[in-house]
């Protein structure tokens, strides 16, 4: 049985030829991130081309998220130097006013003209990544004047954050707007958005999206994000949990308990959870993961997340399909390990929606059986999605014609996408379609009770209101 955790793997250099594309498959990727801070929207059609080419190779749908790049503060660039060397004590001065080559050892310009405004005398300012940190002494017009707390190498367009947030820019760039109207174009299943505030950065994003079936994660990479979560939640279709600028804002310390506390809340609102960033950093260079990397992957998994994404390992790192592998072998064993029970167990939530019931009555049955496994024949991926919600260790596999829902239900925990060729308008032949499918995937044998939910107008409508259980290998035609 494959892994229920699903994989995310960002594209880079190191993965744009059709036969790494194709590695990175076979060894567990379920959807793959294009980060639009370093790739262009125009290289997406092609990358997308040899992504459906391996994955149709592979008999195995895979979804696409375009990541946008967000306003991401940095710092400029120095006129002489590819590099300056800040020391702990020194005095050092961002200046909104200067250009991009005019830093020196002693000032460096900033790409947020209006920094000074939002900043004041003690604030701390975090430089790349946080390893650079700088206390605020006072502001004179446009120019920030700091000491240096902890020194260290700073290169050029380095990000900066505020120690606990709040610089207050918009979270849509002009830049995104335009790609995000380049990718709609596209054939994307989900639209990562980046340094989210609250709800209003999410509508945004909707009126360019509109009617396209795209899924919108938004990145929790913000303070004010966590203030703001449960609108976040109720205006997108899930969240990933961007430890590396989240960590800088709120100090690394906090980052455990805050990724504990929006997986709790995403799993209140129903919705997808990813956790992201360094899960396996070291293989970067090396070919095997840290002691606390292979802790940090396999207690995700067990959290029950949707999903974990991989973003220098697999976008620059050496050994790309070698960390996707080791990644799945670690959520495998522990998924298969796990005593982690149904979630909804005793919680008295009433379901509003017929799929929803039939989608409970599914789990629940299969949980507390002998059924071996789900099936779910979909038309907009809904049945499978509620299932997916809940923590089981049930196999759930979702069949669809629908090519956009068989890419899109890849993110989804525990839920194996098969593409379909045809619908089969007959229940029973439905019913030996499902079965047989199943038994060539080796999901279950002769002797094993299968459940296949499914709605009455098959292929025509969306609506599940059926659910059957069959024995493999006994007569379906009933
Ligand atoms: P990024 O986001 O990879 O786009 O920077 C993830 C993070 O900040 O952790
Ligand atoms: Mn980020």
């Amino acid at each position: 049985m494959r892994k229920r955790t699903k994989i995310i793997s960002t594209l880079g250099p190191s993965t744009t030829k059709p036969k790494i594309l194709t590695e990175l498959i076979a060894a567990g990727t379920d959807v793959f991130r294009l980060n639009l801070s370093h790739a262009k929207i125009e290289d997406a059609k092609e990358i997308i081309n040899n992504l459906k080419l391996s994955s149709a190779k592979l008999e195995r749908p895979v979804a696409i998220m375009v990541d946008l790049q967000g306003h991401k503060i940095r710092i400029k660039g120095f006129s002489e130097k590819e590099f300056i060397d800040l020391e702990n004590n020194q005095k050092f001065i961002i200046d909104t006013t200067l250009n991009d080559l005019e830093g020196d050892d002693s000032t460096v310009g900033v790409t947020y003209k209006d920094l000074h405004k939002s900043l004041k005398p003690k604030d701390e300012i975090l430089l790349s990544d946080g390893l650079i940190k700088l206390r605020i002494n006072q502001i004179k017009e446009k120019k920030i004047f700091t000491t240096v707390l902890r020194g260290g190498r700073l290169l050029p367009f380095q990000g900066l954050n505020k120690k606990g947030g709040g610089l207050s820019v918009k979270g849509l760039t002009n830049k995104d707007i335009s790609d995000l109207k380049k990718a709609i174009k596209l054939d994307i299943d989900y639209v990562a958005v980046s340094f989210v505030r609250n709800k209003d950065d999410l509508i945004a994003v909707k009126k360019i999206t509109d009617k396209k079936n795209i899924g919108l994660i938004a990145k929790i990479e913000r303070n004010e994000a966590l203030e703001n979560i449960d609108s976040i939640l109720d205006h997108s279709d899930g969240i990933l949990i961007a430890r590396g600028d989240l960590g800088v804002e709120i100090g690394i310390e906090l980052l455990p308990a805050v990724q504990d506390e929006l997986i709790a809340k995403a799993m209140d609102h129903d919705k997808l959870v990813i956790v992201a960033t360094q899960m396996m950093e070291s293989m970067k260079t090396s070919r095997v993961p840290t002691r606390a990397e292979v802790f940090d992957v396999s207690n995700a998994a067990c959290s029950g997340v949707d999903a974990i994404m991989l973003s220098a390992e697999t976008a620059v790192g050496k050994y790309p399909a070698e960390v996707v592998q080791e990644a799945s072998r670690i959520c495998d064993i522990a998924e298969k390990t796990s005593s982690k029970k149904i979630k909804i167990a005793d919680s008295g939530d009433r379901f509003s929606k017929i799929d929803q019931i039939i989608a409970m009555a599914a789990v629940y049955g299969a949980d507390r059986s002998n059924v071996k496994a789900i099936a779910a024949l979909t038309e907009t991926g809904s049945t499978p999605l509620w299932m997916s919600r809940i923590q089981s260790s049930i196999p759930i596999y979702a069949m669809t014609v629908n090519e956009r829902t068989s890419r899109r239900i890849c993110l989804y925990r525990g839920v194996y996408s098969i593409r379909l060729e045809k619908v089969e308008h007959d229940h029973a032949r439905a019913n030996k379609q499902v079965i047989k499918l199943m038994q060539k995937q080796g999901a279950v044998k002769k002797g094993d009770l299968v459940i296949i939910t499914k709605g009455d107008l098959m292929g025509t409508s969306g609506g599940t209101n059926a659910l059957k259980i069959v024995e493999v290998g006994k007569l379906l035609d009933i």
